[in-house]
């Protein structure tokens, strides 16, 4: 190179720098773009790209890469906002496209990644009723990274003294736990979620989502969730993620700048939903309490979505997709679904199912009817059409009978005759078989409150959960027979021991448990891994006997086994006869509880107090 090119080069290389220099003097245009990325390949083609930036309506928008066509831009009553709707067809391969905005001669450009998708994601296999679920609550489980217990810029840092603030667990804590859930027999793992949630109170549960498209650090980050999802995976673990559809939270970056006045549903001063969910199915019910229901907000600091909106519709069902597509989630789990308007809930169900066919979802459905239950389950012969969506639902009166059976005497329609009349009741159920069952979650009182700490009691409840119709799900702690605190909102959260290096015991391990939570652990562990291998208690049939005098029958049957549960529900030993159950039993004569072992001879049963047999004929 010569002197004089030298010099060219030198001036030319100056100018690129001045030329770069005067753009980014004028900072970006967009201050947000979500989704943060896509991928080619969907089976629904059009994508949403939400822009934020001041006046950014008033950009052009152009792009050229094959295969992608920008379709329209939509704008809001709010300028500072612009959403583009592309399609991404069939012939757009991976890579970076380019977004160009143009104001007049002005010009940027954005560069957009559009990720291949992972082979097999599509048709991903979602949990089925052979499952067994385990809730948790990441903040109150285990601390895996604690220095990411307080994170600049962000409001809450840890107090464990107070149960309403952090404690610190996180995605690492849960990672460290993951061969021990394996080992327990766990094949599900749903958790509360982990999106970034920056309100100034009550942030641990993470129900308030500030940003969509982060985890919050407090958590951990993007790709630690991701892994998370991978370790489960490969432990053999379905990851559910919480899909909250009602709400955002008070301290998302929208409250600052409102997309449009009608993201939200707006009151003149803060309504609260009137939280009675029987507006959806009573057939006399006036619109005023319905609208109550639905438009108002769950909290203050929780603002109600307008899904009527399809710009709002869009952005959320595409905030899910991009975190089906990115990890390993293997289902959903539908936060309080008849808060919303159900018609376009069940859309919003659908349009992810219709990208994940066989992605499984279970709706919390908080009604207390076994009627109103079955409405809310996918396949039901709803008088008025209506279809959920949702092919798994929770059965919440069956916690609230089970429960009660447990600590009741017996009576014509007391103790295990309640208990009974609660199957009785399953001819209106679409799928049995996919009704989730719980002895207790994160808003309601934990079992071992119910039962005031009696092992016998809670082992009933324990066994009972496993052998019935329908999957278990497990709160984090059952197996410990962790306490809380009745009627209290946060006394069913406390912290898995152990989870905290701090803590002066460690219950993840036998060593440290009482001899009380090693026999509840060990009886429980060797359920789930009997039900894991058996199908009979995953999807056999149920055949009950009417209870009498405290002692309830019930079997579990398939071509391959016969399972017999009994239940003494006494407080003395019971001794009875097998010749009602002849139709189940045929000649046989022995049978093996599966907890313990022992071989029953049923010629002569003599089952103690307060005890559930589960035999295998
Ligand atoms: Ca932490």
């Amino acid at each position: 190179m010569n002197r004089r090119n030298i010099f060219l080069t030198i001036l030319f290389l100056s100018l690129c720098v001045l030329s770069f220099g005067a753009n980014t003097k004028n900072k970006s245009w967009v201050s947000r773009l979500e989704p943060i990325n896509w991928w080619t390949g969907m089976q629904h083609a059009e994508l949403q790209l939400m822009l934020f930036g001041p006046n950014i309506s008033d950009a052009t928008v152009a792009v050229d890469y094959e295969g992608v066509l920008l379709k329209r831009k939509v704008l809001t009553d709010n300028p500072d906002y612009a959403f583009l709707y592309f399609d991404i067809t069939e012939n757009a391969k991976p890579g970076t496209m380019n977004i160009v905005l143009s104001r007049g001669k002005k010009k940027q450009t954005i560069a957009y990644e559009l990720k291949a998708r992972r082979e097999g994601s599509a048709l991903r296999a979602g949990f089925t009723e052979a499952d067994a679920v385990y809730l948790l609550m990441p903040d109150r489980f285990v601390n895996g990274n604690p220095a990411n217990d307080s994170i600049k810029g962000y409001h809450q840092g840890v107090n464990r003294a107070d149960l309403s603030k952090r404690h610190g667990g996180d995605i690492e804590g849960v990672i460290s736990k993951i061969p021990y859930l394996a080992d327990l027999g766990i094949t599900a793992l749903w958790t509360t979620p982990f999106f970034d949630n920056n309100d100034t109170q009550y942030s641990y549960h993470h129900y308030g989502v500030s940003d969509y498209y982060k985890i919050d650090p407090r958590m951990g980050s993007n790709e630690d969730f991701v892994r998370m999802t991978k370790i489960c995976h490969d432990n053999g673990i379905k990851y559910i993620l919480d899909v909250v559809p009602n709400h955002c939270g008070g301290s998302h970056w929208w409250m600052q700048s409102k997309p449009s006045a009608d993201w939200f549903n707006e009151w003149p001063q803060f309504t609260s939903s009137n939280y009675r969910m029987t507006a959806w199915t009573d057939p006399h019910r006036s619109e005023a309490d319905l609208t109550r229901l639905t438009k108002g907000w769950f909290a203050p600091n929780m603002p109600d979505f307008n899904l009527n909106n399809p710009l709002v519709f869009d952005y959320l069902r595409q905030a899910y997709v991009f975190w089906i597509e990115r990890s390993y989630v293997a289902g959903l789990r539908v936060d309080t679904y008849p808060y919303n308007d159900i018609k376009l809930a069940a859309k919003f169900i659908q349009s992810i199912r219709d990208e994940y066919p066989n992605m499984n979802v279970v709706g919390e459905c908080w009604v207390k009817t076994p009627a109103e239950t079955a409405y809310y389950q996918s396949g039901n012969n709803n008088k008025d059409g209506f279809d959920s969506c949702l092919p798994s639902v929770m059965d919440f009166l069956l916690k609230d009978v089970l429960h009660e059976a447990i600590n009741q005497s017996e009576g014509w329609e007391s103790g295990m005759a309640r208990y009974y009349a609660h199957y009785a009741q399953d001819f209106v159920y679409a799928n049995t078989n996919l009704l989730m069952n719980f002895l207790d979650n994160h808003d309601i009182d934990r079992f071992s409150t119910a039962v005031k700490g009696d092992v016998r009691k809670y082992k009933m409840g324990l066994a009972m959960l496993m052998t019935t119709r329908g999957y278990p799900q497990i709160y984090y702690g059952t197996e410990i027979m962790l306490e809380g605190i009745a009627g209290t909102y946060e006394g069913h959260r406390f912290d898995f021991p152990g989870g905290w290096k701090e803590d002066t015991r460690n219950a993840f391990t036998r060593a440290g448990r009482t001899e009380a939570e090693n026999e509840v652990f060990d009886y429980l562990k060797k359920l789930l891994h009997y039900r894991k291998n058996n199908t009979v208690l995953q999807s056999g049939r149920m055949k009950q006997f009417i209870p009498q005098d405290g002692i309830y029958v019930y079997f579990r049957y398939n071509n391959e086994k016969t399972v017999m549960v009994m239940t003494n529900n006494n407080e003395v030993e019971k001794e009875l006869e097998m010749k009602r159950f002849a139709e189940m039993l045929g000649g046989i004569t022995k049978a093996t509880e599966i907890t313990s072992g022992k071989v029953i001879d049923l010629n002569n049963v003599k089952i103690p107090a307060k005890t559930v047999w589960v035999m295998e004929l």
